[in-house]
């Protein structure tokens, strides 16, 4: 059972998120359940941030799971902002302390996104070393998704993640693993962290390889108004991202970059909110450019850390912009060309 306080207070803070949308709560249960029943994908999903709670409560320490749901629950009533939220990694990182906890966890979590009725999923992770090195880590993960989707509609895939900290080495030593498992799951890199301790630059070495290897990258970018035309700019044109996370606040540099090459965002809603990078959902500009017809792939981000799930996602989008459910889902069908499992020609 989740913890009663917690409950209690995400509820709250959803039904603060509709009421935002000023949508009556029959027609909010219809489209839920229209939603839910909708085969979907999830293109930008953290696994350190997705984990089911039902497991963490599992194997964790009574009072290591009071803390996380304490800081949950900061974060769900907005009482975080952007730099802050980062700390909640952390907390999770010392309960998902072992590859075994790992493997058990992604498993756990494809089970979850079944219920959902998500049909695709790529998670996203960095490697750590967690006793048997970041390979064995890599493993670990994709022994987890090998036995959650097995005899499943759920197809998983593999993102590894580099942030704009990750130091020179770990960064090249990321890139000759998702080389080396191209063909075993690994689909492509993403660049995240917190963008508001400076550019990416030196991991950009690391990315090009990627790139010139046919591995497509994706950027986190536009997360903070702190965030430079100049960084911005520096990060897109030297990266060339087949898609971008977020991309909220974006210069006019930017938003034109992404609109003459047709880049693809991932949108994630009750993040953008949660995380503080926006004070009002109807504020992302994503869903101007969904309603223009520029392909937005609809996501969670971290569905653990936002108490949210993708058909959530999808009646948020869907509040927001007036368009109908079969709207949604054939502008979602429209954007699975940009899956990275499609983009290397798979
Ligand atoms: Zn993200």
């Amino acid at each position: 059972m989740m913890n009663k306080f917690f409950l209690a207070c995400a509820l709250l803070c959803q039904s603060l998120f509709i009421q935002a949308a000023e949508v009556d709560c029959a027609a909010c249960n219809q489209l839920s359940e229209q939603m839910k029943n909708m085969q979907k994908s999830e293109l930008h999903l953290h696994i350190g941030g997705a984990w089911p709670l039902e497991y963490l409560k599992e194997i964790s320490e009574p009072q290591e799971f009071s803390d996380l749901c304490l800081m949950l629950n900061q974060i769900q009533c907005g009482e975080m902002d952007y730099h802050n939220a980062f700390r909640i990694f952390g907390l999770i990182s010392k309960i998902m302390d072992s590859d075994e906890r790992i493997e058990n966890g992604v498993e756990a979590l494809c089970k979850d996104l079944l219920l959902d009725n998500v049909v695709y999923a790529e998670f996203r992770t960095g490697l750590k070393d967690l006793g048997s090195g970041l390979e064995g880590y890599l493993n670990a993960v994709l022994r987890g998704m090998q036995r959650g989707t097995d005899g499943t509609p759920l197809k998983a895939s593999l993102i590894l993640s580099l942030r704009r900290d990750t130091n020179y080495a770990i960064a090249e030593q990321t890139i000759d693993l998702a080389l080396k498992y191209r063909h075993n799951g690994v689909v492509g890199i993403d660049l995240s962290g917190d963008s508001t301790q400076g550019d990416g630059k030196h991991v950009f070495s690391a990315l090009a390889r990627a790139k010139e290897n046919r591995l497509p990258v994706t950027l986190h970018i536009g997360e903070s108004k702190k965030e430079t035309p100049e960084q911005q700019m520096l990060e897109l044109s030297t990266i060339q991202p087949e898609r971008i996370g977020h991309g909220v606040h974006l210069c006019e540099e930017g938003n034109k970059w992404i609109k003459d090459k047709k880049t693809p965002i991932e949108l994630c809603l009750t993040s953008a909110v949660k995380a503080g990078m926006i004070n009002d959902a109807k504020e992302h500009p994503a869903l101007q450019l969904l309603l223009q017809g520029h392909p937005v792939a609809i996501c969670t981000d971290d569905p653990l850390v936002f108490n949210t799930t993708l058909s959530q996602e999808y009646v948020h989008a869907a509040t927001l912009t007036g368009l109908s459910p079969q709207k949604i889902q054939e502008s979602q069908q429209q954007v699975q060309v940009y899956r990275f499992i499609h983009i290397r020609g798979e």
